[in-house]
């Protein structure tokens, strides 16, 4: 990578702006990082070109690819940050500073002595609130080190590509970048998951191939049939599910293959909402559509922001495949997410709403706009208007709704533990340690006395009660969730 392929991708949606700045920050990062060589054997200074070319993919502006290009500045070289504040001003300054604060940051799933993982999370989301650019940044970031985790010892793999399942690409997709949350969650797939991981890639060659041979058979036809009603199609495509999202459904559809319709699904562009309600009549009326598969996200966007129209019909010999319509303002929403915001809209104004948000500012300028396309941006502001009696509450009120599928559960003294929705207070035990989980006797949440059974919910203290020599009881088989607790018993009992 070269700083002119950057400053070429940059270009094509920044024509008008200088780009002087980026081409001196990178003299000087060239002259701080130089000869720093990176575990995979590449120059330091072609990870920051990477991170800095995907940014320029994501539209961002100027002073985020300076700051791409500067974040391992802090960590890596002696340089200080108020010689970044003289050097390149305020604004670059806080960035830098926000993405370093960040990478401090340490996830730990099952780690119980990471006390803070609470305050971690808490102060990722101040750092995004103060400035997304932060997080849009960071995320640039973990791509790159994503695509490069092989180098790193294998024990780090494993940490770092769980943080990227559990709590990045969530936030990408949180911020409605779409792409690049299937990107970080395919990197992340085969290190955290590698037998599935393995299995899915096994049975869906074959699969892709067919499917992609198919719908690019009939394109042509289905695109005439639009066109001759009238129907001004901009684009028509086939996108490919990505492979961890694909392995999450199936575990939805107990790994049933036969109701995955989806694999390739055909995307058609039309101009505008009343042509992709036209499109979709067409398409009814020449091919009949499944029963409970028309999802209109246009009329009602997914929470992130997401729209367009779904269907799945018998096509053309008797197949069934799925359409995906919308406009092209859609289609770069979907892609893009928030960042196509950033450029749509005048910069300042995405920032200062959230400042405005975050610390009510009083201040004449408001974007309307964007305060009702941004949901979450919305909810963001509603969540720092309530009083929070304790930072745990603040994070549990705003974390549940990023990690949808997961839930947060206190011990007593206050470590935080995360298990899948529908977790028991066995599988909890098991989290804890493997002989918590055998010997355990009884739990209280919250001071009660429950069930073992119970479905824990989101902010719960659980305690555990234990007895020594206590066996696991084979009926827990029936209510467990997680799978460590699930072969914890299964293999005591093939052990005794
Ligand atoms: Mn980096």
């Amino acid at each position: 990578m070269t700083i002119e392929q950057v400053i070429n991708k940059f270009r094509q949606t920044h024509p008008l702006t200088d780009t002087q700045i980026i081409e001196k920050t990178y003299l000087f990062v060239k002259e701080a990082h130089h000869n720093q060589i990176r575990l995979n054997g590449e120059p330091r200074l072609e990870h920051l070109l990477q991170t800095a070319y995907t940014l320029a993919e994501l539209k961002l502006d100027t002073a985020s690819l300076v700051a791409g290009l500067l974040h391992d500045i802090l960590e890596y070289t002696p340089i200080k940050l108020t010689q970044i504040e003289k050097q390149f001003g305020n604004e670059i300054a806080f960035l830098v500073e926000g993405i370093t604060y960040i990478d401090k940051i340490r996830y730990h799933k099952r780690d119980k002595a990471a006390k803070d993982q609470v305050e971690n999370i808490r102060k990722i989301l101040l750092a995004m609130a103060k400035d997304i650019r932060v997080i849009l940044i960071k995320l640039a970031d973990r791509l790159h080190n994503m695509k490069t985790l092989d180098a790193l010892p294998k024990e780090k793999q494993k940490r770092i590509a769980l943080e990227t399942l559990e709590i990045y690409a969530p936030l990408a997709y949180r911020l409605g970048i779409g792409e690049l949350k299937g990107q970080l969650e395919d990197l992340a797939f085969p290190y955290v998951y590698p037998k599935e991981y393995q299995e899915i890639v096994d049975q869906v060659k074959d699969r892709y191939s067919q499917n992609k041979r198919y719908i690019e058979k009939i394109t042509p036809s289905v695109k005439k049939t639009l066109t001759k009603k009238g129907i001004r199609v901009i684009e028509i495509h086939s996108r490919t599910k990505h492979y961890y999202s694909l392995y999450k459904k199936l575990l939805r559809y107990d790994m049933d293959w036969h109701r995955i319709y989806d694999l390739v699904a055909l995307r058609i562009i039309v101009p505008d909402i009343e042509n992709c309600y036209a499109a979709l009549g067409i398409i009814h009326k020449n091919w009949r559509p499944l029963i409970g598969r028309i999802k209109d996200y246009i009329a009602i966007p997914k929470h992130n922001g997401y729209q367009s129209i779904h269907t799945t019909v018998f096509c053309q010999e008797g197949k069934i495949t799925e359409f995906q319509i919308r406009t092209p303002q859609m289609h770069q929403k979907a892609e893009h997410g928030i960042a196509a915001h950033w450029h749509y809209t005048e910069k300042r104004g995405l920032k200062d709403y959230i400042r405005q948000a975050i610390f009510r500012e009083k201040s004449e300028k408001k974007s309307h706009q964007l305060i009702e396309e941004l949901t979450w941006v919305k909810q963001l502001q509603e969540w720092q208007k309530e009083q929070f009696s304790s930072p745990d509450e603040f994070i549990n009120s705003l974390k549940i709704d990023f990690l949808k599928d997961r839930i947060f559960v206190f011990t007593p003294n206050g470590d935080v533990i995360d298990l899948p929705e529908g977790a028991t207070p066995i599988d909890f035990a098991y989290e804890i340690h493997s002989d918590v989980g055998d010997q355990c006797t009884g739990a209280k949440i919250d001071g009660k006395m429950t069930t073992l059974s119970e479905q824990l919910k989101n902010g719960q203290v659980i305690e555990i009660i234990t007895q020594k020599n206590k066996k696991p009881s084979r009926d827990w088989l029936k209510f467990v969730k997680t799978s460590q607790a699930k072969s914890r018993i299964k293999n005591y009992y093939k052990k005794n």
